[in-house]
């Protein structure tokens, strides 16, 4: 069941590779811009939001806890 979304403003990221690193399932690292993507998110305004399995929240909870730059919201969905 997905009950969460997850949301990211790309622009920001700096690539640190955190969220990459602690939620591989929802995180992969875009080597041409050198930021984080959102696997399979809808661009929404400046904001990539996603929708993610109940399974994953704990791993995305520790990574918007570890973005250095704030980018990372999980959220009800
Ligand atoms: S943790 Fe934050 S700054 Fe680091 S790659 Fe992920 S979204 Fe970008």
């Amino acid at each position: 069941m997905k009950s969460r979304k997850v949301i990211h403003k790309r622009a920001t990221c700096i690539g640190c590779n955190s969220c990459v690193f602690l939620a591989p399932q929802t995180w992969e690292m875009d080597t041409k811009t050198g930021k984080s993507k959102l696997i399979n998110a809808v661009k929404k305004g400046d904001l990539y939001v996603g929708e993610i399995y109940d399974c994953d929240v704990e791993a995305n909870k520790r990574a918007e806890k570890a973005c250095p730059m704030r980018i990372i919201k999980v959220e009800k969905a």
